[in-house]
């Protein structure tokens, strides 16, 4: 986890759910402060990082981002090697999305560490009247699994910072 001058930890994060719930508009809300209503057409980077003081510690946080391959679920070993957090996201306003959340965990937890922190993200949390996963679905499910849960919303900005924060403070008190 450790260290040069510019930081006191690296932590690796990786974004995974299904295609088109807004995992690389999380990314790049959180690392740029960006949104575009046509993210799907760019090409995917490996991973984007952002510095941020948590709990009176520099972490640094290097967050993976899928190319496109979580359409084929060819997400690979080595995209999770190495992780301590995960944000695992649905769409609000996407059944098929949440109930493939037992998959992406399943894969999840056959690839990484056992103590990983997982965050259940509710996305598009602004597109409320088409909503079909009510906030009590998606808790329930974070408590029937044992993940934190916030609902945010990529383009309104809200909750993105906050989730991304809470799993890196929860990463730093067990490291
Ligand atoms: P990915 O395939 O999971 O990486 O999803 P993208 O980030 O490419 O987003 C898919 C589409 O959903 C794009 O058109 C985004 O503009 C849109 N999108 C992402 N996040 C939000 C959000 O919070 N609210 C709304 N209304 N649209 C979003
Ligand atoms: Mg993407």
């Amino acid at each position: 986890y450790k260290l040069d001058e510019n930081y006191d930890y690296l932590f690796k994060l990786v974004v995974i759910g299904d295609s088109g719930v807004g995992k690389t508009s999380l990314l790049s809300r959180f690392t740029k402060n960006e949104f575009s209503f046509n993210s799907r057409s760019t090409i995917g980077v490996e991973f984007s990082t952002r510095t941020i003081r948590v709990q009176n510690k520099i972490i640094k946080a290097q967050i993976w981002d899928t190319a496109g391959q979580e359409r084929y679920r060819a997400v690979t070993h080595a995209y999770y090697r190495g992780a301590v957090g995960a944000m695992l996201v649905y769409d609000i306003k996407n059944y098929e999305s949440f109930v493939n959340l037992e998959r992406w965990l399943k894969e999840l937890r056959q690839h990484s560490d056992p103590d990983i922190v997982i965050m259940l993200i509710g996305n598009k949390a602004d597109l409320r009247h088409l909503r079909c996963i009510s906030i009590e679905e998606g808790s329930g499910f974070a408590e029937k699994e044992k993940t934190f849960f916030m609902e945010t919303s990529a383009l309104e900005d809200s909750n993105v910072e906050a989730a991304f924060i809470e799993v890196l403070s929860q990463i730093y008190n067990v490291v």
